[in-house]
């Protein structure tokens, strides 16, 4: 097992300590997806996914076998120029894990995304339960793309990242 993962915590040095939270809790398999609250004896009238009624709502569901997150997971793979998404999963989504060779840093910075991703498709899977917010497939990307740039760009000041650049060809800062 990765060193990383021993510890009560999970570090990620670009993402702020909520985002790291979020993911530890979501491979310690404590967010409160319907089969989750289920699991725990709460009484829900559905256990379905609220997004697509189409499947139960568990943790894997919610964050990337949903077509609508998987929707959003191929949108930031094709962004980064990785091709298709493809068996993403909570333990690789955490161990930043990508099919093409990239530096140590650029490991980081992937990593860093996947759990930006994590956190925004759970942040809008609330909104639209709690707030009634429609769920908006289309700007989820773009709100990945607005949301890591500010968090990455200002604790990764060495990578001197560019927003166009960000926008445009963001992997030149992972290889
Ligand atoms: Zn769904």
């Amino acid at each position: 097992m990765d060193n990383r993962f021993k510890h009560e915590t999970l570090k990620n040095n670009l993402v702020p300590g909520k985002v790291e939270i979020f993911v530890w809790r979501t491979l310690k398999r404590r967010i409160t997806t319907r089969t989750e609250l289920d699991d725990r004896g709460i009484d829900l009238d559905s256990v379905r996914c609220p997004l697509c009624d189409d499947g139960l709502e568990t943790i894997d569901h919610a964050l990337f076998l949903c077509k609508h997150s998987l929707n959003v997971w191929d949108r930031v793979y094709k962004w980064w120029g990785l091709g298709s998404v493809s068996n993403i999963s909570i333990n690789e989504a955490c161990r930043g894990k990508s099919n093409i060779s990239m530096s140590s840093i650029g490991c980081n910075l992937w990593q860093a995304l996947e759990w930006v991703c994590v956190y925004l498709i759970w942040r809008n899977r609330n909104l639209k339960v709690f707030s009634n917010k429609s769920w908006n497939g289309p700007t989820a990307p773009m709100e990945i793309q607005l949301k890591s740039f500010e968090w990455v760009s200002t604790r990764a000041k060495k990578l001197k990242i560019n927003w166009n650049q960000w926008l445009t060809d963001p992997i030149i800062y992972a290889v």
